[in-house]
């Protein structure tokens, strides 16, 4: 989608192209499913549709829904294969959000008791400011 030029420009159009290797996992019509080169934890997968999109804001919502049926299927495989405790699913949209590659995907994290600690600090909030922020997001 918009200026993307495929394979040569996208590692992850690349890998579905069979221009790059990738340890796939799971595959659909529509998806396919490898294992992180970088992971997280033991079995840390990638989903992607084969659609190039750049994020959540690109994405169609049908090859979305494929997205999230192949997410659900990858994390069962893992389960079964590698008998884990807990799944965590992951996504990333934009640089702020810590996206690296822009081809959306959704990381499935395996996850075993005590094996990581929570990385995210509660930011907290009073009443008040949880009632402005929700008027600044429905309106009125
Ligand atoms: P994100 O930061 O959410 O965009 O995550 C991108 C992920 O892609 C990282 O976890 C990388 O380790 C992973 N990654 C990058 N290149 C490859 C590749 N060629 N094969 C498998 N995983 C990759
Ligand atoms: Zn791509």
């Amino acid at each position: 989608m918009g200026d993307h030029d495929g394979p040569a420009d996208c590692i992850f159009c690349a890998i579905v192209a069979g221009q790059a290797p990738a340890r796939v996992v799971h595959e659909t019509d529509d998806t396919l499913a490898f294992l992180d080169i970088n992971p997280i934890t033991e079995g840390h997968s990638l989903v992607i549709p084969k659609a190039h999109a750049t994020d959540l804001h690109d994405i169609g919502p049908d090859d979305l829904a494929a997205t999230a049926r192949s997410a659900k299927q990858v994390a069962a495989l893992l389960t079964e294969r590698l008998g884990c405790d807990g799944i965590n699913l992951l996504h990333a949209t934009g640089v702020a959000a810590w996206q690296t590659v822009f081809h959306l995907h959704i990381h499935v994290l395996p996850r075993v008791d005590g094996d990581l600690a929570f990385p995210f600090p509660i930011r907290g909030s009073s009443a008040d400011d949880l009632d402005a922020l929700h008027r600044r997001i429905v309106g009125g």
